[in-house]
């Protein structure tokens, strides 16, 4: 069905609510497989069939569509890289943003209110106008600010007697927020009316052999067959790329956090990121401030965190905004990040035939879910990337071809 004023109308009234996506028995095979229901593996789902013309596609959740990092990232959405194997990607990405809603006739309340990232000291300034300077090379929108620039877009940040004072800021006024899950439901749904098959419940827990190629999955509900396989599994990489037998991938998984104060009148007018510490805050529709900082620093599967990391990102946010201390915490949760040796993704095939991996988006992979999935979905249909993601080779940390953005070296939980 497609949506419009008077579908919704219609729905709003009608007794009993029509599914937004069907819910099939798996068939015994498929031309493609997507193990992993999150936003990359829907949107890779939703692009082989839109781009690639690929139908005949599974895609293999172990529970629920959106229950991974896709329903709980902080949402920001940017493409203010410096390298030249990301800026290109992240654009490409910020594009298929702006366009989304209407590419997939879903509401995912896509916001450009803009993304400020602050400076506190002359180097970090100079760093900010080389990065801006390397996006409008490549056609991608950047304003340095100074302090007043600042301070007329944020008067509530602590300008008079900060232990770091801001110097200015890097303003992409292009990126913003979206809805999360919502982005995850229009994947699922355009996929869904284009004839993919979205599985749930099912947990993959094996690949099918054919002689050295991977010819498919095992999962809870049973074998399904696969010309070829895409794993996009975000911090399970590791977990079920070993049951393929790549038990030494260039990723740890570690946990990261988000926290969400009661609801309040608007106040921040778009994303704000503090740069003399990690935190980054923005206010979502409903009025709560949606906050972050780092990840917990420690190799897990859990999804939840700890207080340590509470403490510092409440520390962090009461240095820059000391009136967030007047606001109630309402709520918090965990995702597992996918951290890569150097920062930035992967998105290749694997020295196993009919295998692709997509991986290693630490905690930057929403603002990629567009690009990620439209990326993956060229791999797998032509076995060959796009010009623009091929520097997201797996054997780069093999060959020292690293793109290490934050210029952090081989250590994930630094990136
Ligand atoms: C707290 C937090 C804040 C973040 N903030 C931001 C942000 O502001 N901006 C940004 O760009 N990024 C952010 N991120 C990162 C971003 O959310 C992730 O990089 C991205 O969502 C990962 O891709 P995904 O959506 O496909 O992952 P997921 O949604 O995790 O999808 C992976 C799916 O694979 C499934 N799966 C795992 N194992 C199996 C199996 N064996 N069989 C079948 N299915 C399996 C999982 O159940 C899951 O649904 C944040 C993440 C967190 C946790």
């Amino acid at each position: 069905m497609r949506l419009s004023a008077l579908t919704l109308l219609r729905e709003a009234f009608s007794p009993e609510r029509t599914p937004v996506w069907r819910t099939p028995e798996p068939k015994p095979a498929y031309r493609v497989i997507i193990v992993g229901g999150g936003g990359h593996g829907l949107a890779t789902a939703y692009y082989l069939a839109k781009e690639f013309g690929v139908t005949d596609v599974a895609v293999v959740e172990k529970g629920w569509l959106g229950s991974g990092n896709v329903g709980r990232n902080t949402t920001i959405i940017r493409s203010n890289y410096l390298l030249d194997g990301n800026i290109p990607f992240y654009e490409h990405s910020m594009k298929l943003w702006e366009g989304l809603e209407q590419d997939f006739n879903y509401n995912a309340m896509v916001s450009q209110r803009g993304v400020l990232n602050l400076c506190h000291s002359d180097a970090q300034r100079d760093a900010y106008a080389r990065r801006g300077n390397a996006m409008r090379l490549h056609g991608v929108d950047a304003e340095l600010l100074d302090a007043d620039g600042v301070r007329a877009m944020a008067p509530f940040l602590n300008f008079d007697d900060a232990r770091f004072p801001i110097k200015g800021g890097l303003l992409q006024k292009r990126g913003g927020t979206a809805r999360h899950d919502a982005v995850a439901w229009g994947y699922a749904r355009g996929a869904d009316l284009r004839g993919v098959d979205l599985i749930q419940n099912a947990e993959v827990t094996g690949f099918l052999r054919e002689g050295g190629r991977i010819a498919g999955v095992q999962t809870t509900r049973g074998a399904i067959r696969a010309g070829r396989t895409g794993v996009a599994v975000a911090g399970n990489t590791s977990r079920v790329m070993a049951m393929a037998g790549f038990d030494r991938l260039p990723i740890e998984s570690h946990v990261l956090q988000a926290f969400v104060s009661e609801g309040l009148k608007p106040i921040i007018p778009g994303v704000i990121t503090y740069g003399a510490g990690h935190f980054y805050i923005s206010q979502s529709d409903k009025g709560g401030l949606v906050f972050g900082g780092d990840i917990d620093g420690y190799a897990s599967y859990a999804q939840r965190g700890g207080l340590p990391v509470l403490e510092d990102v409440v520390e962090a946010g009461m240095a820059l905004m000391p009136m967030i201390g007047r606001a109630k915490l309402l709520r918090s949760w965990g995702g597992i990040m996918d951290m890569s040796m150097d920062g930035s993704p992967i998105i290749d095939r694997t020295p196993a035939e009919g295998l692709y991996l997509n991986a290693g988006w630490c905690y930057g992979g929403f603002k990629a879910t567009p690009a990620s999935g439209w990326h993956f979905a060229h791999l797998i249909a032509k076995d060959a990337p796009h010009p623009v993601a091929a520097a997201y080779r797996l054997d780069r940390f093999r060959t020292g071809r690293t793109i290490d953005e934050k210029g952090m070296g081989p250590w994930p939980n630094l990136h």
